[in-house]
Order: structure tokens, then sequence, then C-alpha cells
């Protein structure tokens, strides 16, 4: 029996999401925040974590976080929905709207999930490149938007991997004039400072996401979707029903008790990130490029290929994003602590001079 044969094209298509599995004692590849929990809310976590009933289903739906984040972000309970990391929300988003014939919108380049999620939902998904300064080219948009009109459209604000805001007004242009669901992917707010969220009522097609996966909780998968409760009805039939596991709900409570330990760690990788760019850029041969995440998008004179394989051999982890074209010699690193940004930085002068 050929298994393949019973799988759909848009599946048989793709290669799998690759993560990295090396083990780089210096790993600045995923975005994530490089600081532990500290010691003293460890053991505290520990015993939230304790009081979860093992043997019982979750809270369906997680209704009591989704109330105590509304409030956070001054929403009605009715306008949040958690899920499994953003992934999910992403999946999710993709399997409600992908009627026949339905078409996702996404810049280039972007977070691959967008894509990907896309395709497996059997969506058509209509890439456009991002004009030279990393920014939306609406002109593109707008005509794409004229012929094939999209269910679904994804903005990353700061985007991934160029690490930039797309300016406001052109996400406003989109806004006002697509017919479609334009989802602003905010997973990087914690050092963008940045946010649609005042102007969410204005919209009625704007959707937010949010994630605790980049202020120290990736482990546990915690997104959050804020949209009108019309949509967020819909999305409740599409999700499973215990989603978001007893642990993680605990987790995002206790995050929400804690915030404030958060958010300064945030505030600390934010000046870790002007040190690291600083010290990019001046290495001769290397372009960082600015940015309002917790990484660094750059390109570089050397073969990106040589470069990322040499730093993986010295125990640095980064993500190569070289290929053909505008992508050309580009490469991502994350703003590591203090140490660990001052070992790529060693390191990758180390490699460049060889
Ligand atoms: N959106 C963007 C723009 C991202 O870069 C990422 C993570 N790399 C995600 C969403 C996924 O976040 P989560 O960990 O919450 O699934």
């Amino acid at each position: 029996m050929d298994i393949r044969s019973l799988i759909k094209e848009e599946v048989l298509a793709q290669k799998a999401y690759g993560v990295e599995h090396a083990a780089c004692p210096v790993k600045l590849d995923a975005n994530e925040n490089p600081l532990a929990m500290p010691g003293s809310l460890r053991e505290q976590f520990a015993a939230r974590l304790a009081t979860v009933s093992l043997n019982r289903y979750p809270e369906a739906g997680s209704p009591a976080l989704a109330a105590r984040f509304a409030k956070v972000f001054g929403v009605g309970a009715d306008q949040v929905v958690l899920g499994n990391g953003l992934d999910e929300l992403i999946q999710m988003l993709c399997t409600a709207v992908a009627r026949p014939g339905a078409e996702v919108m996404i810049p280039v380049p972007t977070f691959a999930m967008y894509r990907i999620s896309g395709q497996n939902a059997g969506l058509s998904v209509a890439m456009v490149p991002l004009d030279g300064e990393f920014d939306l080219d609406v002109a593109a948009m707008r005509e794409r938007i004229a012929t094939h009109p999209a269910a679904l459209t994804f903005l990353a604000w700061p985007n991934n991997p160029t690490g930039n805001c797309f300016s406001r007004d052109r996400i406003e242009a989109i806004l006002r004039e697509s017919p479609g669901i334009v989802v602003v992917d905010e997973a990087y707010f914690h050092f963008s400072g940045q946010t649609f969220l005042p102007l969410f009522g204005r919209y009625e097609n704007l959707v937010l996401l949010r994630t605790l996966s980049k202020v120290g909780f990736a482990a546990m998968r915690i997104g959050l979707l804020i949209g009108p409760p019309a949509l967020v009805r819909e999305l409740d039939k599409v999700r499973l029903p215990y989603n978001l596991n007893a642990m993680s709900q605990a987790a995002a409570g206790f995050y929400l008790d804690h915030e404030e330990t958060f958010l300064r760690q945030a505030e600390e990788i934010r000046r870790w990130r002007g040190e690291l760019f600083s010290a990019m850029k001046k290495i001769p041969g290397v372009r960082p490029r600015p940015t309002d995440a917790n990484f660094i998008y750059f390109d570089c004179d050397f073969d990106a290929d040589r470069v990322y394989q040499q730093l993986m051999a010295r125990g640095v982890l980064i993500r190569n994003f070289n290929a053909p074209g505008t992508m050309k010699n580009f490469m991502r690193v994350t703003v590591g602590t203090r140490e660990e940004n001052s070992r790529f930085i060693e390191e990758l002068r180390h490699i460049i001079s060889m």
C-alpha cells in the first residue's frame, strides 16, 4: 500500500518545519528569552503546578484565563481565544476560513507558519515581496486585493525574520482596503513596545495575536488571540476542546501574577539588543538591520552557509536564511545574555577573519 497516495497534494509538496537540534551551548536561533525564571519564583511556580489535578481534563476553552487576559487588554472576555502557542491559533484561523478557492495573503519573507498552515488547510497562499526597506509593498498588495481578495492576511509586527515594524499607515491601508480578516501578529510586542490594540474596535476586520513564548514561557505554549466576538464564536468550533493543557493554564495565570518580573527581563534584553547591534555594526562586512524585536537580521560579504556551519561547530547556533535573491547571505541572531552575545561576536569575528 502506498500511504502517500492517500495524502493530499498540499502536504506531499511540503517539507516539515525544520527545527535545528544541534546541541550548541549558545542557542540564539529561536527568539527565546535567554533568561530562566528567577530562582525565587521557580519554587512558587513548582508549588502552583503541584496544585493541578492531573487526573482531570483541563478547563475546556480556558474561560477563566480568557477573562483575566481580556481585562489586561481592556476588551471583552468574548473577544479572547487562548491557543497552544500562536502556532495553533494561526492554524485555527486558516482552518476556519478555508472555503473552496479561499486565499491567504502574506508578505515575504515572514514567519513560515502562515504559509505552512495556509497550505495545510487547502488555502492558496499569495506571497507579496516586501519592498527594499522590508516594509509592506502596499501597491502590490492592493493589486492582489483587487483581483483575489484574501480571506486572511497575516502581518507580523515586528516582522520575523526582518525584525522591523511595518509602517503603521501601510497596515491601516490594508485594514481599510481588505475585505478579509487582517491579523496583526504582535508576538514580539514586548520588544517593540508598539501595538495596534488601541485600534481594536475601529476596524472590524482587525485581529491581534500575542504570545508568552518570547517573554520566558516558550515551553508552555501559550498564545492569545484578540478578535471580534463573531469570529471568536466560529474559532471556538474549530478549536480542540482541551487545547491548552492544565499546566499551561496554570503557567499563564502565574505569568499574570508575576508579570513585572518578566517585563523587566524583556527590558534588559532590549538593552542587550542595542549593545549587540553596535558590536555587529563594527565588524567589517557585516550589516545588521534595524530591529524592533529580540533578534537581529543581518547580511554579510561572506558565504552565510560557511559562517552558519562554522558558528555551529564552535557552539553558537543561529538561523541561516541564505537563499538566492533578496535573502542572499542573510542570517538571524536572537539577542542572548551579555555573555552569549559576546561569545557570538567573538566567534563571528574569528570565522570571517579566516
Ligand atoms: N508569530 C511570529 C511572528 C513568530 O515569530 C512566532 C515564533 N517564532 C510565532 C508567531 C509562534 O509563537 P508561539 O510560540 O506562540 O507559537
